[in-house]
Parts: structure tokens; C-alpha cells; sequence
């Protein structure tokens, strides 16, 4: 007899309710829970295809090992005994830092996995450690704590009472997880520009820019030009209403002196009239509130633009009020609850083979993987949930340095060309068969707790990942934490381990349980925001490295000649999430400007072979004038188009550690005009 159970999604941080109808071990159908209180039935695809994800025919359900020929299926002792052996003996040869740490975006959704991951982590002492920080986010963690003297600062839209708003490189109407934490963004949006006004900064015209008042539309990577202006305007001529104290403003004035429209809309390809009507607007509504996105991060300008936009909220006195940004205290850490420390310097040692970039509050640069592999630094891998082959920049020289791994083990749910590269495949619960708590506490939308519970039993030999760690660490010979439960198939193990992740939260475990979801309310404007801001000084507006990073943009900028080449950004799309779920059929499209596929001979529909000089890839041609000339559009992580055979372990950001992935030059050609591309990576 079928029966309804209610639950949360975790794809993504946006923590939406939903509904599964469960007939015996089979999901059958999967929508919003409209008695959810915080998100009152809304989903996105990818949520109500949580049914289809656990049910996929290339779903892992039993431990495999790859010793030089095809995977073989074995039991969990065959595995994780030959598993710990190897990994036993690599420390034991070359030190613990020869095994790497990738920290994905899979596992990162399982609390009790992710902390027992860290704990193994910590037990071998730190090796180097790789997350998707410097896949898309750096400059959040940089701003954060160059500027606000603390990394965990994670500001929020007050989209209840913004009036002026503005969206640069962020799509919310697609990416409303993963920190943005909206639900029915359209409404939001629509909402926000009818009772104010919403703007929109992308080179593409987004479905945000579509929702919004204006649009302009700058060359990748060159926002920072439109925001360094404003931030001039704003100290020239208002508004200029700080919340809090300031440190540094004769700096950012020297550091700005000279910054006139015609140079900002020169470096940003618009108009000046664009600029005049946006500032404008700012003074008009008294301030702007700036929220920036993964255009941002992922590009070569974001250290300056995330500066910049911060900067923009704090002297028209948007930081920490209302109709401004708000910032998370947690719900389980609270930062709300103890004096932060000053944490201004997020800059950690990175990897031996990239000297020149530094490593950002303990991750080493992603890029630096295949050159630590191929220097013999790194002999073991320990992939927690992440597809690097289609994440991780330049699959063309990553993926026959992964091959050369002594021993590389990948935590999934699903086959794909990163399983099929390991030499040790475990299978963990997914979401459906295991109990949870909604973990990212501070990337979501309010201040909240979930609890679902486990809706069907785990396929095959799946087991928890917690669990699987922890036997792991046992096998080894490293402390595992105390009183965990002997077996994750021990009636209540999952939740007894969900309970200790508790300990301090603003409720119990057992409220938590009962209830699905607590609430508490926020404190808004946060005193322990302002009491931090007071206590380091005031917001350190001129950090010195942003400050000499300006210094160059500027120089760069002014040495630059010739029209831009075309280049592409990249795109996240409705129905996949990064590398993930592509079995919901997004296309491998490029968006082009007419005026670029004319110039190519294109035509809407042509198979298109995007070549930069580290590879090629083939998607069809999605002509568009969406997407303003000499920009073109190309989705993370597809399965049948790798973006990351045309990105390059070689263009790092040397302060953070960030890869390149917006705004790199390309040439396009129909396909059948060339040769057919053959996927060098994978061969
Ligand atoms: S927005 Fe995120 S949490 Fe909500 S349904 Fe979509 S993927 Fe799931």
C-alpha cells in the first residue's frame, strides 16, 4: 500500500520540503511539501528528481576494486581491509601527506559522513585537503575576512524590504541554494522590482536579468570596473551612510582617485549612460544592496568585484540593516553566542608544486592536484562525493595523472567517469535511505534546522558513510571517535550519530526529531555583527593585498588594446546541479550572439567545436541575443561536453588558489569543418 513521507531535499543548501510516495522499496512519486513552513511546497526539478536519482540504472550498490582490470565487485571486509592496507602503507612509505583529501560536494550533504570524513582527516594530520572552494567561491572567503575579519561572515539579501538591489554574476532564479536560500525565486524577484528596483549584471540576459528593472550586460570579468566607479561616486558624492565605524577610507579614495565613468565603462564594455542611470538609481533610493554570485567568483575579476560590492554595502549602509545584506549566526555553531576572534588573514600554505599560489584557510589550489600526482607528492586520493573529472580544471592533463595513482577512492552513488578512473568504488546511502540534518546551516535562507528521516531501505550493500570512514580509520590503526554505534545497520545508528552532530545547537536533537523543522528567530541587525565590526576597528576597507591587486587590474586594464576576444562563461542550468543529475536532459548548448555565429557561419542548431589550447568539445549551437557580442555561454560540467578540457591548470589566481573558468578566450567552428574532436582526457 503506498504511503506519503516527508521529507527535505539535499541537493542543494536551499533545504525545500518534499513529499515521497513510497509503494514497498519504490519511490513513485516525489513533490513539494505544501505543509512545509519554510518553503510551503516550492521545489526545483532537480529536487523532485531525488525518486529518479535513487531508482538510476547506474546506480553503485556494492564495493568494487580495479587492480589492473575490470572492476570487480567485493564484500565491505575485502574492500575496506585492502583499502587500509594500501593506504597503510603509503603513509608508512611516503608520510601522511602522500594521501589527498577531496572533500565533494556528494558527502558534503551528509552530516554525519562529512564530520566522520573530517575526523579521519584530522587523524592523519592534515594532508593536503581539496574542496570546491577553489572551484567557485575564493573570493567570498577572502572579502569575508580581509574586510570583515572573519571568513565565516556569510551575507544574505534581506529580500523582504530591499528596494535598490543589485545582482551581479548571480542567477538566483536558478542557483537559489548554495547561500542565496530562496524559494520561488521568480516571485521574489518580481516582488522586489515591482515595490523597488532589481538590476542585473551579467554578460548573459539571465532569467534573473529577465525578471529584473534593467539589465547591463559588461564583458566577462570586468564587473569590478562598474562597481569601482560606484564606490568612487558614492565617496564623492553620497550616499555615503556607513552603519558601522570605517577604517581605511583615505586609502580606497587614493586607491579610486581618477576612476571616471569613462574608464569604468571603457574596462566594463557599456555605455555610459548605462552607468549614469545605475547610479542614479543608487541615489535615489538612498543605497544599493549588492549580491554576487558564481559569475563573480569563477572569473579572473572576482577578488576585486566581491571587494567592491562589499564595499558598495557598506557605505550606503546596507551592511547588517534592513532592506540590506544579513549575516547567518548558525544555527549549530552560533556565532552569535561567543566574542568571534579578529581572523583577517585566510591565507594558509599551499601546494609544493604551485610555490607562487597560496592555499586559503587550509585547502590547497584544486588545479594543483594533477602536478602534486605527477610529482610522486601525492600517491593516494580520497574522494569524498566529488565528479572531479568533470569539476576539477583541465581533465586533459587530471585524468592521466589520477590513472597514475596508487590508490584513489571515490565515495558515490552513482558510475561516472571519475568512478570508472578509481581503483576502490564504496557505495554510501543516498538521501532517501539514510536519516539527516539540514548541515549547512549558514548557507540557507533563514535561521533553521531540519530532520528527515530515511524513506526506503539502501539498495544492495550500500552502507553509511560514516560507517565506511570509521571502519576505515579502525583498519589503519587511528583513534576513531569515541561511542559511535557498533553498526550503521544497528536499529537508530544513523540518528544516534545525527544526534552528536546536535551537541550546542539552538534545540535538542530530540525537538529537532520530533518536529522536522525548528525555527528561531533572527536577530536583525545582528548586535553581534556590529559588536565584531566595533571591535577589530570598524570594516577594513583598503586591505593592503586587494589594494596592490587594484593597482595591477588597473594597469592591465590600461595596457589592454585591441577589441576582446570571443571568450565563454560559464552557465549553471535548471535541470542538473554542476556535474550532477544529468540524466534530467539539460543540453550541451553554447549560447552565441548572432553577430558571432554569423562572423563563424553558425546556425541556430549546428553541432559547434569550442577549441582553447588545451583542448576541444563539441555542444550545439544555441544562438541567442541573450548573450551580448564576443561572450559565449557553456554549462558546468556536462557529460557529453566537458567544459574542463578547455580550462587550464596553469591560470591560477595566485592569492586564493582559484581557478580560471570565466572568461577564457575561445575559437568556435562548425563541427563537421573540422576534425572530429577526440576526448584526449578519457582515451
Ligand atoms: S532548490 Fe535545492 S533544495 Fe530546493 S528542490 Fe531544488 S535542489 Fe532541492
Amino acid at each position: 500500500m503506498p504511503h506519503v513521507t516527508r521529507s527535505h531535499c539535499r541537493i542543494c543548501t536551499n533545504q525545500c520540503g518534499i513529499t515521497l510516495t513510497v509503494d514497498g522499496e519504490q519511490i513513485v512519486r516525489v513533490k513539494g511539501d505544501f505543509d512545509h513552513p519554510l518553503s510551503k511546497g516550492y521545489t526545483c526539478p532537480k529536487g523532485r528528481a531525488v525518486g529518479r536519482l535513487h531508482h538510476h540504472e547506474q546506480a553503485i550498490v556494492r564495493p568494487s576494486i580495479r587492480d589492473g582490470g575490470p572492476p570487480r565487485d567485493v564484500t565491505w571486509d575485502v574492500a575496506l581491509n585492502d583499502l587500509a592496507a594500501r593506504l597503510s602503507r603509503i603513509v608508512e612509505e611516503h608520510g601522511p601527506n602522500a594521501v589527498g583529501f577531496y572533500f565533494g560536494s556528494g558527502l558534503g550533504m551528509d552530516a554525519a559522513g562529512f564530520r566522520m570524513a573530517e575526523a579521519f582527516y584530522h587523524a592523519l594530520g592534515h594532508p593536503p585537503k581539496f574542496s570546491p572552494l577553489t572551484i567557485d567561491g575564493t573570493a567570498k572567503v577572502l572579502v569575508s575576512s580581509l574586510v570583515g575579519g572573519f571568513p565565516g561572515l556569510s551575507g544574505k539579501t534581506d529580500n523582504e524590504n530591499v528596494d535598490m538591489l543589485l545582482y551581479v554574476g548571480v542567477n538566483p532564479v536558478v542557483s537559489h541554494g548554495h547561500n542565496t536560500g530562496m524559494f520561488s525565486p521568480p516571485s521574489w524577484i518580481r516582488a522586489a522590482a515591482e515595490s523597488g528596483q532589481v538590476w542585473t549584471i551579467d554578460p548573459l540576459r539571465t532569467e534573473t536579468a529577465a525578471f529584473s528593472t534593467r539589465h547591463i550586460a559588461p564583458l566577462p570579468g570586468k564587473d569590478y570596473a562598474i562597481l569601482a566607479w560606484l564606490v568612487r561616486e558614492v565617496m564623492d558624492g553620497g550616499p555615503l551612510t556607513p552603519a558601522q565605524p570605517l577604517q581605511g577610507l583615505d586609502a580606497l579614495r587614493g586607491a579610486l582617485q581618477g576612476y571616471d565613468r569613462a574608464t569604468a565603462a571603457r574596462v566594463a564594455g557599456v555605455s555610459e549612460d548605462e552607468l549614469d542611470d545605475l547610479l542614479a538609481a543608487v541615489r535615489r533610493f538612498g543605497g544599493v544592496t549588492v549580491e554576487t554570485g558564481t559569475g563573480v567568483t569563477m572569473s579572473e575579476g572576482a577578488n576585486v568585484t566581491q571587494w567592491f560590492a562589499w564595499l558598495l554595502n557598506i557605505l550606503t549602509g546596507r551592511m547588517n540593516r534592513a532592506g540590506g545584506v544579513w549575516f547567518h549566526p548558525g544555527f549549530i555553531t552560533q556565532y552569535d553566542s561567543f566574542e568571534l576572534p579578529r581572523m583577517d588573514n585566510p591565507f594558509t600554505p599551499g601546494a609544493p608544486t604551485m610555490p607562487d599560489v597560496n592555499g586559503i584557510i587550509g585547502d590547497w589550489p584544486c588545479a594543483a592536484l594533477p602536478g602534486e600526482i605527477e610529482a610522486g607528492n601525492i600517491r593516494a586520493l580520497v574522494n569524498l562525493g566529488g565528479s572531479l573529472v568533470r569539476s576539477f580544471p583541465d581533465a586533459n592533463v587530471l585524468v592521466p595523472a589520477l590513472r597514475k595513482l596508487d590508490t584513489f577512492v571515490t565515495f558515490e552513488v552513482l558510475e561516472n567517469e571519475t568512478t570508472a578512473l578509481s581503483t576502490h568504488v564504496l557505495p554510501t546511502k543516498d538521501q532517501t535511505e539514510r536519516p539527516d540534518i539540514s548541515f549547512w546551516d549558514t548557507l540557507c535562507g533563514s535561521l533553521s534546522m531540519l530532520y528527515s528521516p530515511a524513506v526506503v531501505p539502501p539498495r544492495g550493500e550500500r552502507r553509511s558513510a560514516w560507517w565506511i570512514v570509521s571502519q576505515l580509520m579502525a583498519r589503519m590503526g587511528l583513534p576513531v571517535p569515541e561511542g559511535l554505534p557498533e553498526s550503521d545497520r544497528t536499529p537508530g545508528a544513523d540518528d544516534t550519530m545525527l544526534a552528536r552532530q546536535m551537541a550546542g545547537a539552538r534545540c535538542s536533537f530530540e525537538e529537532l526529531q520530533a518536529s522536522g523543522t525548528v525555527s528561531r528567530p533572527l536577530e536583525f541587525p545582528g548586535t553581534w555583527v556590529d559588536r565584531h565590526i566595533e571591535r577589530i576597528g570598524g570594516w577594513i576597507l583598503a586591505p593592503q593585498p586587494l589594494l596592490e591587486l587594484w593597482a595591477k587590474t588597473r594597469a592591465d586594464d590600461d595596457a589592454q588594446a585591441g577589441p576582446p576576444p570571443l571568450s565563454f562563461i560559464p552557465r549553471r542550468q535548471r535541470r542538473k546541479l554542476n556535474a550532477s543529475l544529468s540524466f534530467l536532459g539539460s543540453p550541451a548548448d553554447i549560447i552565441l550572439n548572432p553577430q558571432d555565429a554569423a562572423r563563424h557561419g553558425i546556425a541556430h542548431g549546428d553541432r559547434v567545436q569550442v577549441t582553447t589550447p588545451n583542448g576541444a568539445i563539441v555542444l550545439v549551437a544555441n544562438v541567442s541575443d541573450t548573450i551580448r557580442p564576443s561572450v559565449a555561454s557553456i554549462p558546468h560540467g556536462h557529460e557529453s561536453a566537458n567544459v574542463n578540457l578547455l580550462t587550464s591548470v596553469q591560470s591560477v589566481d595566485t592569492m586564493t588558489g582559484m581557478v580560471r573558468y570565466s572568461g577564457i578566450p575561445i575559437s568556435i567552428a562548425r563541427a563537421e569543418d573540422t576534425q572530429p574532436v577526440r576526448d584526449a582526457a578519457m582515451a
